[in-house]
């Protein structure tokens, strides 16, 4: 019930149980007031009679005493007035007139006992007070009652019985009583209506500040409370409406610019706004977290693993590709997907791989919502009937480093859609992160290759060396160390000059990596020397690689503007750890081996062999 019936539910009954009570109250009073205003009346009217009576016996007028009884029983109000003789004047001076007997048993009841009784009677239909007064000798009066009756003091001598009709009375008295009545409702009323006068704006308000709090608990702010009068009632309306102007202006505030460090407009409405807000500063701060955290990353994988865990434990999606678009070439890598690392491209057309440009999202460098625009890429592979998917890419100086596909089932689309905003802020911090470590991993590539062959370079094998021996310890597997010098290189030099020099030594370079594993390394050594790591190879095996790559060195023929070229390469071969547990000895061992090929007459591979340490002791 609202405050407002409450309160006249409260004042009507107060009032009505206050006229109910003014008005049995006042019919009370009054009742009593008629009976006693009765009894004194019938009193006078008794005495009267009784001095009457004794006067006239002293005068000897007695005998006319029944025309004052009938002009008594004239006045207004009385209706009988009648004398009853007790038993002694009976028996003094006879029973006297007719209507002088006891006529009725209260008279008799009052002529035995002495004492007046008063009653209020009704008859026929009239309300009446009857009183029977007893007339008792006595001698202290005057005239004196024992001058003519012969009888003891206390006598009863007689009694008058009175009837006085109540119905005027009671006619006054109910006109009376409804006036009274009447009067205190009416006051009731206009109380009631000063009232509802003085409650209305109090309850009005009362229920304004209630319906705008409870918007804004709903996290609504526009409500406002209507603001009726200047006293304490308005200035509460007047501080909640400021309260919620403030509110309204300061969250909107903080969503727009909060909206605005996302990245997007917020375009949620309805709902608890305050809620929203906070939502979406947590993902805030849970994005500016996860960006220091990616920050202490040292790797690209590290960061897309995140990414993955991210996606994956924070928004519940199940299937998700991360590709990494190459930096230089137009290829796209799969490197995560559905949180497997390294698995091959699934939700996406394999062209995508081989020519980026077949990616929407890293083509345009916008988010592809196949949501609200289905079949927009026609690049997505759905998995089932009816999936669908988003892909946001990381730009990084306006072109996409990578691009992250969400796939959904289609009633999980809108859900999607409506976080995408959410992952976005988690990729655009960690775009430059990523492009860090990406121009970081590509220097740091530069640095540890040669320009000229695409091989690794003396630096990289340096860094290298701890893991490979430690991964050999580990496995306890031997791996051997290639030493290989062109036979008689500098003629080509000399001859044909550096930059066909240079072309050989591509040409040898292209036959080393393609007749290695990809678990092998092959390093420019020095000028025109490479050595060659060949991975849980023993020297039996390694030979057989270094003669396969000396007969296609052999083999080749480089053609060169007046013909073709043909070179020779002599191989060195050492096992570690069976020629020596020192990696960097091993590669001196082959060296060794190397300069015995040289010396034997070049174009072939030789194994090291301890003599050939003893005999170089001066090398
Ligand atoms: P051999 O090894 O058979 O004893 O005879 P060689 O003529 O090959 O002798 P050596 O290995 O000492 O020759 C090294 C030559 O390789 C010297 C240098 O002119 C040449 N050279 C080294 N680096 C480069 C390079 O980057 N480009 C070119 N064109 N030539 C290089
Ligand atoms: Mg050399
Ligand atoms: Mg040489």
């Amino acid at each position: 019930m609202k405050l407002k019936d409450k309160t006249q539910v409260f004042f009507v009954g107060i009032l009505a149980v206050l006229v109910v009570v003014l008005t049995v109250l006042s019919a009370l009073s009054f009742r009593r007031f008629s009976i006693y205003t009765a009894e004194r009346h019938a009193r006078s009217v008794a005495e009267t009679v009784k001095v009457a009576l004794t006067e006239s016996m002293i005068n000897g007028s007695i005998g006319k005493r029944e025309q004052l009884l009938t002009r008594l029983a004239g006045v207004p109000g009385v209706h009988q007035v009648r004398v009853a003789r007790g038993p002694a004047v009976v028996k003094q001076f006879g029973p006297g007139l007719s209507s002088e007997g006891a006529a009725s048993q209260d008279v008799t009841d009052v002529l035995r006992t002495g004492k007046e009784t008063f009653e209020v009677t009704d008859v026929d239909g009239e309300l009446m007070f009857r009183a029977v007064i007893p007339y008792v000798a006595g001698n202290d009066g005057v005239p004196n009652c024992l001058q003519c009756h012969v009888v003891g003091v206390g006598t009863v001598l007689g009694a008058v019985s009175i009837d006085i009709s109540l119905a005027e009375v009671r006619r006054q008295g109910i006109i009376a009583v409804v006036m009274v009545s009447l009067a205190v409702l009416a006051a009731a009323l206009l109380a009631l209506g000063l009232l509802r006068r003085m409650m209305n704006p109090l309850a009005e308000a009362a229920q304004g500040v209630q319906e705008v709090t409870s918007l804004a608990v709903g996290g609504n702010f526009s409500g406002r409370v209507r603001q009726r009068s200047n006293d304490e009632v308005g200035e509460i309306a007047l501080n909640i409406n400021q309260l919620m102007a403030f509110l309204e202006r300061e969250v909107g505030t903080i969503r727009t610019r909060v909206g605005q460090l996302m990245g997007h407009q917020v375009v949620r409405e309805g709902g608890n706004q305050l809620v929203h807000t906070t939502e979406l500063v947590e993902s805030l701060v849970e994005a500016s977290q996860f960006k220091q955290a990616i920050e202490e990353d040292q790797t690209k994988l590290e960061i897309y693993q995140r990414l993955s865990d991210m996606l994956q434990r924070k928004y519940d999606f199940k299937r998700f590709s991360i590709y990494e678009v190459a930096a230089s070439k137009n290829r796209m890598t799969p490197i995560l997907v559905d949180g497997e690392a390294g698995a091959a491209c699934r939700h996406c057309d394999p062209q995508v791989v081989v020519d980026a440009s077949f990616c929407r999202a890293h083509r345009t460098g916008h988010e592809v919502n196949a949501v609200d625009y289905p079949g927009l890429c026609t690049m997505f592979r759905p998995g089932s009937a009816g999936e669908t998917h988003i892909c946001l890419p990381i730009t990084q100086s306006g072109s996409a480093i990578c691009v992250v596909q969400i796939v959904v089932a289609a009633d999980e689309g809108a859900l999607a859609r409506l976080m995408a905003p959410f992952v976005s802020v988690y990729l655009r911090e960690a775009g430059p992160v990523l492009e860090a470590r990406r121009l970081m991993e590509h220097l740091r590539e530069n640095a540890l290759r040669d320009a000229m062959t695409g091989l690794h370079n003396r630096r990289f094998l340096e860094e290298y060396v701890g893991a490979l021996v430690a991964g050999s310890q580990r496995r306890k597997s031997a791996f051997s160390v290639l030493m290989l010098d062109l036979d008689f290189f500098k003629q080509v030099n000399d001859t044909h000059g550096h930059e066909v020099g240079d072309k050989v030594l591509k040409t040898l370079a292209g036959i080393l990596v393609r007749s290695v594993r990809a678990s092998d390394i092959a390093v420019r050594y020095g000028g025109e020397e490479f050595l060659l790591v060949l991975n849980d190879t023993g020297a039996d095996t390694a030979m057989e690689v270094a003669e396969k790559i000396r007969g296609q060195v052999e083999a080749t023929k480089i053609p060169l503007a007046g013909g073709i070229l043909q070179k020779t390469i002599s191989i060195g071969v050492a096992e570690f750890p069976a020629d020596s547990d020192t990696f960097w000895q091993v590669v001196k061992f082959a060296d060794v081996a190397l300069y015995k090929a040289k010396s034997d007459g070049r174009n072939r591979v030789v194994r090291f062999a301890p003599a050939m340490w003893d005999a170089s002791a001066s090398y």
